[in-house]
């Protein structure tokens, strides 16, 4: 079976940055399962592994528009230590969730001057060209639940999934 429109594939992977360091990948033996074209992971890796099969292996280089986006300076902010009541003491790499104009809004502290904190509410892969090594080890069909709610269940406990609240997608 090729991955398609509304099929699961799971697939190991080795994620590197642009200098060949490897930020993530998948542990042995443990793929990652999703649902195609459901944009449950990035755009740029979805579109490069539609059509593969089980036992395919691909090298996915993808560019930050498909991936993270392009960083965004006006998501760096300094702030006053003072924003940070109930904090002993601050560290770069420290995060936090900042109120922002759209809500609420994952930030990480990336610098402390004295009593200046620089925020950076990029992602932290947000501007670098992504290399996946993937292998493909499952195609299979979504059931009709995992189509409606957008989302991979574990087969073992497909029908209790939603009652539980790591499903967000109800
Ligand atoms: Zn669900």
């Amino acid at each position: 079976m090729q991955i398609a429109q509304n099929t699961v594939a799971s697939f190991d992977y080795e994620l590197t940055g642009p200098d060949g360091e490897v930020i993530d990948k998948s542990e042995p033996g443990q793929p990652m399962p999703y649902l195609h074209g459901a944009g449950n992971i990035i755009p740029g890796l979805e579109s490069q592994l539609e059509g593969k099969a089980a036992g395919d292996e691909l090298t996915a280089v993808v560019q930050p528009a498909e991936a993270y986006g392009e960083r965004d300076e006006r998501l760096t902010q300094q702030v006053p230590r003072e924003a940070f009541q109930g904090v002993d003491t601050l560290e770069v790499g420290m995060r936090f969730t900042a109120e922002s104009n759209a809500g609420p809004m994952p930030v990480t502290i990336t610098a402390v001057d004295g009593d200046t904190v620089t925020v950076d509410g990029n992602h932290a892969l947000a501007g670098m060209v992504l290399t996946f090594k993937v292998k493909v080890t499952e195609v299979r069909e979504a059931t009709p639940q995992e189509i409606e709610h957008g989302h991979v269940h574990p087969a073992a406990s497909e029908e209790e999934c939603c009652d539980d609240e790591n499903c967000s997608n109800k």
